[in-house]
């Protein structure tokens, strides 16, 4: 008779970080990670071994373990991930809380998500600023499907989503108070993305051009002509972006220009407001 797989045996013989082995088996038996902690000497069905085997295997050879659930929490809303679309990021909470800051929360106000990916940065607003009327772009058709399934699945109903390349997705007259992004800006020639799992992300959602500024070069260029006198353009950056992102929005027309340190220490985020 084979040897006994208990849940801690299964989680050691894993060979992953206990962190993914963990999520893994919790995803495979439907329970979350706690259960596991006081369930450790539990049997396995060889149906559960062989299906957390098999996810085991895929990621030591590279999956993110996001692709692998199909979910990845993002300010404490479960959203659906999948290939197509950027594995939400923690330092991207820090961009949420730079644009909430921004958004009074009993008024009507505008708001646009440009380059949405999952959903992530429109949902996690739309849930803070339920009198928000939320905007989420991107020119993706398949990530559209994802931010859209995920606005549904959390009840946000109110989210629009629209298709096209950055501003060009949205009309002319649309004033709003915020522009959101998250968008690519890592050099195309960057060492980085041929490791972990940003080697497994689309390269749309990560790469701009030579520099990885030329996303956040358009998008800084557009911005004003949509945004409500007052408004302002809140983006993501890389970490050593912050003064070039500075130079882009001040030449852009922007005033009382911000930086925002992630909860890394790093220069993450800029914010500018339209005169
Ligand atoms: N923060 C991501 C990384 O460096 C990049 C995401 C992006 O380009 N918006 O892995």
């Amino acid at each position: 008779m084979a040897e006994r797989t208990t849940v801690r045996r299964a989680l050691a013989m894993a060979g992953l970080a206990p962190i993914d082995a963990q999520v893994l088996l919790a995803h495979v038996l439907a329970r979350d990670r706690a259960w596991l902690v006081a369930h450790a000497t539990d049997s396995l069905d060889g149906a559960d071994v062989a299906a957390f085997e098999r996810l085991a295997r895929l990621r030591r050879d590279g999956e993110p373990v996001a692709y692998l659930t199909g979910r990845r929490e993002f300010w404490g809303l479960d959203l659906a991930v999948d290939r197509s679309v950027l594995i939400p990021r923690p330092e991207t909470e820090t961009l949420v809380e730079c644009a909430l800051r921004k958004l009074p929360s009993e008024s009507a106000v505008r708001v646009l998500d440009l380059g949405t990916g999952t959903g992530a940065i429109a949902c996690a607003i739309a849930r803070e600023r339920p009198r928000a009327t939320v905007v989420a772009s991107d020119r993706s058709r398949t990530a559209l499907e994802v931010a859209r399934r995920n606005a549904r699945d959390l009840r946000l109903d109110g989210v629009q989503f629209v298709e096209g390349d950055w501003l060009d997705a949205v009309e002319n007259a649309a004033a709003f108070d915020v522009i959101a992004s998250n968008p690519p800006y890592v050099a195309a020639n960057d060492p980085h993305l041929a490791e972990g799992d940003v080697s497994r992300e689309p390269v749309a959602a990560l790469v701009a051009g030579s520099d990885g500024l030329a996303a956040l070069r358009r998008i800084i260029a557009a911005a004003g002509a949509h945004l409500s006198p007052g408004g302002w353009l809140v983006v993501e950056h890389g970490h050593d972006q912050a003064a070039a992102v500075r130079g882009f929005l001040a030449g852009a027309g922007f005033a009382e220009l911000e930086s925002h340190r992630d909860l890394a220490g790093i220069p993450r985020v800029a914010a500018g407001r339209w005169p």
